[in-house]
């Protein structure tokens, strides 16, 4: 079975010329090629593997994930999933609910949509000193993150050192001081799915999961604050109505981004399954070995499924 991962699909803007981005058309021919070769697991279809931690006759199929909540989830893909009978699973990271603010990760993507990768990254190079990166991981980052992901020049870097090198409490303000240098403005407000429309999207059938609080790279924290991320998103997302089943997924993803802790604590909390980011179909093995790490792929890897 194919778990396949997406995260922004909407149309061109310009305000960000070099905004990457899963077309919807592209989402929709990426569709037609599923139900053509694969077809689609359904809800009682998955609720039956997971009971019986055996694939059975979904062996084949695809089932569909979006991470991170934003806006174009509830405006493209939910009328388009509708439309068709399909449901999906929808991983929401709660600190934007609860403090009104946008996630850095969402913010590095809007300043590297609105300007070009060369300026950000030179700007950046000249705000940023030694002492503001941890220098323990910086080679193992460097090797696993991005592996799949084909950025314009100056991107690549300019994402890695804020998402990674640089140390937690640096990154913030280094965001500010690169928006404020370019003048730009960052609209919380429209930029995720709204409560109300996440519950809409519960109510009619849609999974809504836990993808932490502030989307941090869990293996960085420790087990106490892994707990936290883990425990006050499930909490809140109950507390909104949105929760059918527990489910979770890993921020950024791959084996990196999360350690044994995060998998013994996910397991204490009950958690049913979780998803991570590894490109390969879930096997029965998975559903006994590995459920709070199964395997899902990135929709690049398939057919009209590249961003532009
Ligand atoms: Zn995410």
């Amino acid at each position: 079975m194919k778990a396949v991962m997406y995260h922004y699909v909407r149309e061109f803007r310009e305000s960000h010329p070099n905004f990457r981005f899963l077309d919807v058309d592209n989402f929709r021919k990426q569709l037609d090629y599923f139900e053509k070769n694969f077809g689609f697991v359904s809800k009682s279809e998955w609720d039956l593997v997971l009971k019986n931690r055996n694939l059975g006759s979904v062996k084949n199929k695809v089932l569909l994930t979006f991470d991170d909540a934003m806006s174009c989830h509830y405006d493209y893909v939910f009328p388009e999933l509708e439309k068709r009978g399909l449901w999906g699973i929808f991983y929401v990271p709660t600190m934007p609910y609860e403090k009104g603010k946008l996630l850095d990760v969402h913010r590095i993507q809007l300043l590297c949509g609105a300007y070009k990768g060369s300026e950000l990254l030179k700007l950046l190079l000249d705000l940023l000193s030694e002492e503001m990166i941890p220098d323990k991981r910086i080679e193992e980052f460097r090797r696993e993150t991005y592996l799949t992901q084909k950025n314009y020049e100056g991107i690549t870097e300019f994402k890695q050192i804020l998402n990674y090198y640089v140390s937690d409490e640096h990154r913030e303000s280094l965001i500010n001081k690169v928006a404020e240098k370019f003048g730009y403005l960052f609209e919380v407000e429209k930029f995720y799915v709204s409560e109300e429309n996440l519950k809409k999207m519960s109510l009619s059938g849609n999974v809504i999961g836990s993808h932490t609080v502030t989307h941090p790279v869990m293996s960085k924290l420790t087990r106490s604050e892994q707990l936290i991320q883990i425990r006050s998103s499930f909490n809140f997302l109950n507390q909104i109505g949105c929760i059918k089943e527990k489910t979770y997924c890993h921020p950024y993803g791959g084996f990196y981004s999360f350690n044994k802790d995060t998998v013994d604590l996910l397991t204490a909390e009950e958690v049913m399954y979780s998803f991570s980011v590894e490109s390969r179909d879930i096997e029965n093995k998975d559903l006994l070995n590995s459920l709070q790490y199964l395997p899902r792929f990135d929709c690049n890897e398939f057919p009209y499924g590249k961003a532009s």
